[in-house]
Formats: C-alpha cells, structure tokens, sequence
C-alpha cells in the first residue's frame, strides 16, 4: 500500500466530534503496551504520527487518522491499565459503547494482542463486545518478532481460544519491529472497506 498522505485530525469523545466526511473507519483496540500505535506508525509509514504511549491509560479520546483522503484509523485508548480509575473506565465504557452503536462509517475493528501472552480478560470482553454489535473484527497478533517462528501456531491457538474466537475470523501475524504482516493487514482492510 502506497501512503501519499496520513494525518491527525482530531480527538473525538462525543459523537458530534466525529468526522463528518462518511470515510470508512477502522478502529484499533487493544491493551495499553500492546504495540497499538507502533502498528499504526507502521501501516502508515510515518514514524511518530501516532504517539508511542508515554502515559498509557490517560488519552482517553479517539483518536481519528486520516489515510491517502480515503480512510480512517480509530484509535480507542488502550484498556487494562492498573493504575486508571473507576470513573475513568466507566467514561471509558461509554464513549466506546456509543461509538459502536452509532457509527454507521466503522467497518472493522482490529483486535490486537501481544504474541506472547494469552489475551487478557478486558481482550475477551472486547471480542465479546464487537461480537454483540455484530462488528466485523480482525486479530492482530503483534510483536511476532519477540519469539521463534516456531512458536507462532501454538501461540495464535492460545489467542483464538483464549477469545473464544469463532473459527472465520481473521487473524494476522504482525510485526511493527519488521514490518511482517503489513501488506497483508492492507489487503484486508481494502477488502473490508470496499463496497
Ligand atoms: P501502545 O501503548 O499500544 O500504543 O504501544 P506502543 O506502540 O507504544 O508499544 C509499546 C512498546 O512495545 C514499545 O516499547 C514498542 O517499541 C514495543 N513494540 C511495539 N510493537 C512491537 C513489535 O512488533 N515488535 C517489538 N519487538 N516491539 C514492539
């Protein structure tokens, strides 16, 4: 995939905040660390657009790319950070629930889990939630790079069934480190955002 131009262009909270150019979007989930903005930085090109997580758990916005003038990344603030308070998760919750209840322009969420671990609990909940809102989701297991190749199918069988993964779902190998995975994670947005 060509970049010709990738851009920040705001952080939503309400839905009033949000682009009104009716591009599809893709949004991107995952735990705080997880490697959500390398991903980002990655697919894109661009080496610091996406911020790298100074303070993990405080941006709690989405935050809207815009990509080539024809689609958006959604990035959700990372959960599972220890130190974020109730309130926060509760406000947390909501402008994510909204989101996926309104926005007519979402097309897929990219689900993204670290190789080497099982997904967490707040992983599951988000599978489970995107799957109650009838949500088309991909999984991108990410910092591949971080063990032997070896490993990978063990692992990947660790993550579906942790999520309790319906087996059509789509899972992607990524690596932000390498760049593994990029062309394909492409290829399937593409697919998934032409009509
Ligand atoms: P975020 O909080 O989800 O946005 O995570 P970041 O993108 O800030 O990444 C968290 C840490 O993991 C950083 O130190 C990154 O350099 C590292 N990281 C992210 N993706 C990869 C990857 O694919 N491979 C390796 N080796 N490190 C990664």
């Amino acid at each position: 995939m060509k970049i010709t131009s990738a851009e920040f262009i705001i952080s939503a909270v309400r839905p009033d905040q949000y682009p009104e150019d009716a591009l599809p979007e893709i949004a991107l989930a995952g735990r705080s660390n997880v490697g959500k903005s390398s991903l980002i930085n990655r697919m894109i090109l661009r080496k610091n657009l996406a911020r790298t997580s100074s303070q993990p758990g405080k941006t709690q916005q989405l935050n809207y790319y815009k990509i080539n003038e024809q689609i958006y990344f959604v990035d959700f603030p990372g959960y599972g950070y220890a130190k974020v308070s109730k309130t926060e998760r509760e406000a947390w919750g909501r402008m994510i629930e909204t989101f996926l209840k309104v926005r007519e322009e979402l097309k897929l969420v990219l689900l993204i889990v670290d190789i080497r671990h099982a997904p967490s609990k707040d992983d599951c909940l988000m599978y489970d939630w995107l799957k109650h809102y009838e949500i088309p989701i991909c999984i991108v297991v990410t910092k591949a790079d971080k063990i032997p190749k070896s490993k990978w199918d063990k692992q990947i069988k660790l993550v579906k069934e942790t999520l309790q993964a319906d087996p059509t779902d789509k899972v992607i190998m990524f690596s932000s480190e390498l760049g593994l995975g990029r062309e394909q994670l492409w290829d399937y947005i593409l697919t998934e955002t032409s009509d």
